[in-house]
């Protein structure tokens, strides 16, 4: 069977592998059901599934990015800050970039960290894409009804962010099929892929 699948995704390139992480807000609001079958739905293959409380080291290496990684989320995050008439400096003390993704990096891992999480890797055509549409955008205050971020979310960056946390949006979803390796190999050490 695997050695099947193998031969399948060398014939087709879209066929890609991607992790899902219900988060613990997800969790917590009996969502585990409703991401599945919406996974499911799409046609997509479930691979694995596990429930776990990640911990900090290991969202430390989740969000790996290192200080380029910082700097890119630090300019995102000051831009939402002045979409929304916030001082960032009287906030967080700081208009440096850098500083701001460190701090907005420890908001995520105190959110992913604080309660078991269900990741999955699910398979299938362009997987990464697909998951991401089924999921919507990261903002669930612009995420479409339909996705399960626009249906079963509201949080948005500046109520988060006055709240020095993470923006709650049930899921997590790899980005790219780089990051979808990754974070397969860090979640699923036991997986081979
Ligand atoms: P994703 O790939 O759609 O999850 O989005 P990102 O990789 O850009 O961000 C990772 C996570 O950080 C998101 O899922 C949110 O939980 C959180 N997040 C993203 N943008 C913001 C923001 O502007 N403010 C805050 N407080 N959290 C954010
Ligand atoms: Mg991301």
């Amino acid at each position: 069977m695997a050695e099947k699948r193998k031969a399948a995704a060398q014939e087709a390139p879209s066929i890609e592998r991607t992790l899902v992480i219900v988060k613990p807000d997800g969790v917590e609001r009996h969502l585990v059901g409703e991401v599945i079958r919406r996974m499911e739905n799409t046609g997509l293959k479930i691979e694995a599934m596990k429930m776990v409380t990640a911990s900090r080291e290991l969202m430390d290496r989740h969000y790996a990015g290192g200080l380029e990684w910082c700097k890119g989320v630090g300019e995102k995050t000051k831009k939402n800050y002045a979409q929304y008439g916030l001082d960032i400096v009287k906030e967080l003390g700081t208009d440096d970039d850098t500083k701001i993704g460190k701090m907005v990096k420890e908001w995520l891992i105190d959110y992913i960290s604080a309660g078991p999480s269900v990741a999955m890797i699910l398979s299938g055509n362009h997987a990464v894409d697909n998951v991401r549409r089924v999921c919507g955008p990261t903002l669930p205050l612009v995420a479409p009804p339909g996705s399960i971020r626009g249906d079963f979310a509201l949080d948005s960056a500046d109520y988060a962010n006055r709240d020095k946390r993470a923006v709650k949006n049930i899921v997590h979803a790899s980005g790219n099929l780089e990051e979808a390796k990754a974070e397969i190999a860090l979640w699923f050490p036991e997986f081979r892929q």
